[in-house]
């Protein structure tokens, strides 16, 4: 099958017990048994549900993995993965990851003995010298949260190879519609499937996708053992956002580069970050691993934030992305508040950032509204 026909048919579909086309959900927390030592094939919903094991076996189709398991967000689902390691391991991870991913590993994870060194993974010889004794994992996100760095996934995962790392790819951002982490080498890959892969802004939820059985005996074994598995309901709703990925991300993405063009002409805007813009520093790479670019644009303004936030009306001032709704947020204050303005400095996160997620409205409203948003006067002289 291919991609637009695994998002419709993946997994047990139709149901077999009953022929419905839509998956039934499951919404039981255990199972009868057949007899004294005699399960049936579930036996209870934190460790394997029917409804849940069809979203797990379409995200590990879609992304070409062995296995997929579904969480109960996709911090969970980060929180499961770095549970993979031990007391004394290190990770190597990009500077600019996501807010969440980044407190967990620096604030939390910490606490428990593993070390993490934060660079920007676009050097071979840089991540070479991160590398020490102890490490066990290098950690990408690409696009990156939000400022849409590229990273080169075939370099990444060579690196591990050769020193015996698992890589790690979070790809939220590009979805696999646009970009399997596998087909470059990666071991493990990572979704909040909140965004792209739900599609319509009412599910908290995560998916991991594993490339061996170890890995995926593992990953289990770290689910049902921590609790961190996505409920049946939740489960249904991202089956059904899949369905429609390939559609939506079509009109994302072409949204997200008609948006980056118009910001890149415009005189109060100091500079936008698309990887579809031929001038974008990842742009080559971008082309050579992805077939598209998301829909996520960044940039930097020139005039007032809060006055142009204030202005918009069909982008709607809230984090997350990945939804049918434009969204508007201000990283520094919002999705990246949780991050030491240190780490922000780092990364590049100014206060003069914005990030849009590029909605599936029509393109010309969507432009209108940023217009609109640039005309604004402060609410104070209105
Ligand atoms: C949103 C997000 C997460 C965390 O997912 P939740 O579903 O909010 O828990 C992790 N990584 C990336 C890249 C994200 O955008």
């Amino acid at each position: 099958m291919r991609f637009n026909t695994k998002s419709i048919h993946s997994g047990r579909r139709p149901d077999e017990s009953t022929g419905a086309i839509s998956t039934p959900i499951c919404q039981t927390s255990t199972f009868v048994f057949d007899g004294y030592r005699k399960p049936k094939e579930h036996d209870y919903t934190r460790t394997s549900n029917p409804t849940r094991n069809v979203l797990e076996d379409t995200i590990a189709a879609l992304e070409g993995g062995n296995a997929g398991f579904a969480f109960s967000s996709g911090m969970s689902a980060v929180a499961t993965a770095i549970h993979l390691l031990s007391a004394g391991d290190h990770v190597i991870s990009c500077d600019d990851l996501y807010g969440g991913s980044h407190r967990l590993f620096e604030q939390i994870m910490t606490r428990f003995g593993i070390e993490f060194t934060f660079i920007r993974l676009n050097d071979e010889e840089k991540i070479q010298d991160a590398v020490k004794p102890n490490t066990r994992m290098i950690w990408v996100e690409t696009p990156s949260n939000p400022l849409l760095n590229i990273t080169d996934l075939e370099m990444v995962s060579r690196i591990a190879r050769e020193n015996q790392l698992l890589s790690v790819a979070d790809n939220t951002f590009a979805s696999p519609y646009f970009l399997k982490p596998i087909n470059f080498g990666m071991d493990l890959v990572l979704h909040s499937t909140t965004k792209y892969l739900n599609g319509h802004s009412d599910v908290i939820g995560g998916a991991i996708v594993t490339t061996t059985d170890k890995l995926a005996e593992d990953v289990h074994y770290l689910l049902n053992g921590m609790g961190t598995n996505a409920a049946p309901f939740d489960s249904w709703l991202v089956l059904r956002g899949i369905k429609t990925l390939p559609l939506r991300m079509e009109r994302h993405a072409s949204n997200a580069l008609a948006i980056a063009e118009y910001l890149e002409d415009h005189p109060q805007v100091k500079e936008v970050y698309y990887p579809g813009l031929t001038d974008h520093p990842g742009h080559e790479i971008a082309r050579k691993q992805m077939t598209g670019y998301g829909g996520v644009v960044s940039f930097k303004l020139k005039s007032d934030v809060g006055t142009f936030l204030h202005g918009l009306e069909l982008f709607s001032l809230a984090e997350s992305l990945g939804g049918a709704d434009s969204l508007v947020e201000h990283a520094a204050t919002m999705s990246h508040a949780s991050m030491t303005p240190e780490a922000r400095k780092k990364a590049g996160i100014t206060e003069d950032l914005i990030r849009l997620s590029v909605g599936l409205e029509d393109v010309d409203d969507l432009i209108e509204d940023l217009d609109q948003g640039f005309k604004a006067r402060s609410p104070s002289t209105k």
